[in-house]
């Protein structure tokens, strides 16, 4: 099960003031939440919270694009894995090593999480992230080479400015 919290307490005390209390992660005009096909059918068996967001196409196949019923009616124990997820991604290294999580930089302006401070970040959370998708890429070619490629133009991008990308490795990777 993937139920870790990024960080220790509600994150959204950090940020949802801002927005009509509404945090940006969970605000439909900010975020559309991707879901897998199959996580989304098992999903509508379990919550009514669901709908797919017909009017937005996903180039991957395994994945579409949906909205949920907003903050206030959220049945969190039925967030999806992207929701969850937030705001991390895989990151590769140049020979597509998975090694961890990497902020979303993307979303670096409306998250005040993004770029925080590491140590704020819970290391159950990078566990259970880098399992999750350990499985997923097993299943989702096509998904492990969407992030290979995303990594490889971030690794670009930062090394233009002179930035790091921060990245969280899993605890048995630092054991070693
Ligand atoms: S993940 Fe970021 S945007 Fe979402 S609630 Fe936490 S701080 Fe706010
Ligand atoms: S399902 Fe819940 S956690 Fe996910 S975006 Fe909607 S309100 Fe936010």
């Amino acid at each position: 099960m993937f139920t870790a919290p990024v960080i220790e307490g509600d994150c959204s005390v950090l940020c949802a003031h801002e927005n009509r209390g509404v945090p940006p992660c969970c605000s439909i005009r900010r975020h559309v939440p991707m879901l897998f096909k199959e996580e989304f059918a098992w999903l509508m068996k379990k919550t009514r919270m669901w709908s797919p967001k017909r009017a937005l196409f996903s180039n991957h196949h395994a994945i579409m694009f949906c909205a949920c019923k907003g903050v206030r009616e959220c049945d969190r124990h039925y967030r999806s894995l992207s929701c969850r997820f937030f705001p991390f991604e895989p990151y590769m290294d140049d020979r597509g090593r998975f090694l961890g999580a990497t902020w979303m930089y993307s979303v670096e302006k409306t998250c005040p999480l993004v770029g925080s401070a590491p140590e704020k970040v819970n290391q159950a959370f990078i566990d259970q992230f880098v399992r999750v998708w350990t499985k997923l890429f097993l299943v989702y070619h096509e998904e492990y080479e969407f992030y290979r490629a995303e990594s490889r133009k971030l690794r670009e991008a930062f090394a233009r400015i002179d930035r790091n990308v921060q990245v969280f490795t899993p605890s048995l990777s630092r054991a070693r």
